[in-house]
């Protein structure tokens, strides 16, 4: 067992800390504010070579894998989960590409998000399928109506939530393919790669959100969408595909929780320590530093099953019997991201609720991981399954 980073994430850590503190830091509020797509943080990310971590060499990556990308995106994540977003965007919709798809389709849209040329976004989420993915309403029908889908398939339907649309080249999209829009059959649901250029395809509404303002969610409307046979990823009802990408994704959400309650409690740690009460400083007193030491705990074992998670997930053990420790990481880190951020804004009283620190922000940020790729209640379920079917067990 050996739990030190190697060489070389050592330095992608210690390179992507300075990035952060140098063009993610004096940006993160303004970010907020205008709730504009950060173009020159992305062409800081893409100088830096961060766009393609987790991509392979052969297309353009740099293999960092995705214990690679979670380190990334924890340091960046200390001042801004928009920018965090933006690198995690990097390996959401070319996931499933990555595990299942062809060659041809790694070699045409893969490189394009390593150099920032392309950026994709991913589309599984409707109104009325979150948690219940069965539920999605999109649909692919073989072109001409009938038969394998040799010649192509027609999509329509409307993707909501879909982080990164506007910006997007390409999309990742799952429709119902078994011609039975009700069908709750696990091989009745297909992924695509839809191009943002093809006719039918267009944005729809974007979402007013309460945090992580940088990067645009909405709607990505389908009408009557032709996508060649040769854009199906993996194969015509691999629905186990959006489950596997999803799982590989835990430890990189994770991140962004671990990034962000570490940047919070040492902005708030910082505050104590030289605001003056009573005669001496907040930090002064034990009841803080109980919460502040609790809150350490907390991150650190965050940090630990997110790391290790990464670790599997870099290994391809991202199937059904790994799915616990991938879920818990997600888990714990997101919530512990929400008490941290709580934390902050109540070790600094009125001033943390107040839009001159960006407490307040990291606390609206926080929420949402706990809510996307999987609830917090969705991995709850995950976990205990894994416990029930023994794949978690300590005998
Ligand atoms: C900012 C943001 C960005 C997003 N980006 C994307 C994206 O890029 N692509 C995409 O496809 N989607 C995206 N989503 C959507 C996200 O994945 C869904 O919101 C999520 O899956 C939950 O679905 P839902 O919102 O419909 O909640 P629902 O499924 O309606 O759940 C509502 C509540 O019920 C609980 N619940 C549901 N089922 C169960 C159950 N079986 N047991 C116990 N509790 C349950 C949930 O945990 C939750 O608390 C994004 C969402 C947000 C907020």
């Amino acid at each position: 067992m050996d739990f030190d980073l190697s060489e070389e994430l050592e330095a992608l850590q210690t390179s992507v800390r300075r990035l952060a503190q140098d063009k993610v830091k004096p940006r993160a509020r303004a970010i907020d504010k205008d709730g504009t797509y950060p173009l020159d943080v992305f062409e800081a990310f893409r100088d830096a070579g961060l766009l393609g971590l987790c991509l392979p060499t052969e297309y353009g990556g740099s293999g960092a894998g995705i214990l690679g990308l979670a380190i990334a995106i924890e340091e960046v994540a200390k001042y801004s989960n928009s920018a965090a977003l933006m690198l995690l965007l990097t390996r959401l919709p070319t996931g499933p590409v990555m595990i299942a798809g062809t060659e041809a389709q790694k070699a045409r849209y893969l490189p394009g998000i390593a150099d920032g040329s392309l950026r994709a976004a991913f589309g599984l989420s409707e109104p009325q399928a979150g948690s219940d993915v069965m539920g999605m309403r999109t649909k692919g029908v073989p072109e001409g109506g009938a038969g394998s889908g040799d010649s192509g398939w027609i999509l329509n339907g409307t993707k909501c939530w879909m982080s990164g649309v506007r910006e997007a080249d390409w999309y990742t999209v799952f429709a119902k393919t078994s011609g039975d829009p009700a069908s709750r059959s696990h091989d009745s649901i297909t992924a695509f790669i839809v191009e943002r250029e093809w006719d039918g395809v267009d944005v729809g509404r974007t979402d007013h959100k309460m945090g992580v303002k940088g990067v645009d969610t909405g709607e990505l409307v389908l009408n009557d969408v032709h996508v060649p046979a040769e854009n199906v990823i993996g194969e015509v009802g691999g629905f186990r595909l959006a489950m596997l990408g999803l799982n590989a994704m835990r430890p990189i959400v994770a991140a962004r929780g671990i990034g962000l309650a570490e940047g919070a409690l040492m902005y708030a740690t910082e505050y104590v320590q030289q605001r003056a009460a009573f005669g001496k400083t907040i930090a002064d007193f034990q009841g803080i530093q109980w919460e502040i030491a609790k809150m350490a705990v907390d991150i650190e074992a965050a940090r630990l099953l997110t790391y290790r998670s990464a670790w599997l997930a870099d290994q391809g053990k991202f199937t059904k019997e790994y799915v616990p420790y991938l879920s818990m990481a997600k888990y714990h880190a997101t919530e512990m991201a929400v008490r941290a951020s709580s934390l902050a804004v109540q070790l600094l009283g009125a001033a943390g609720y107040m839009e001159d620190h960006p407490t307040e922000q990291w606390y609206r940020d926080a929420k949402q991981l706990t809510i996307v790729e999987g609830t917090s209640q969705v991995q709850l379920g995950l976990i205990a399954r894994g416990v029930l079917d023994r794949d978690l067990w300590w005998d």
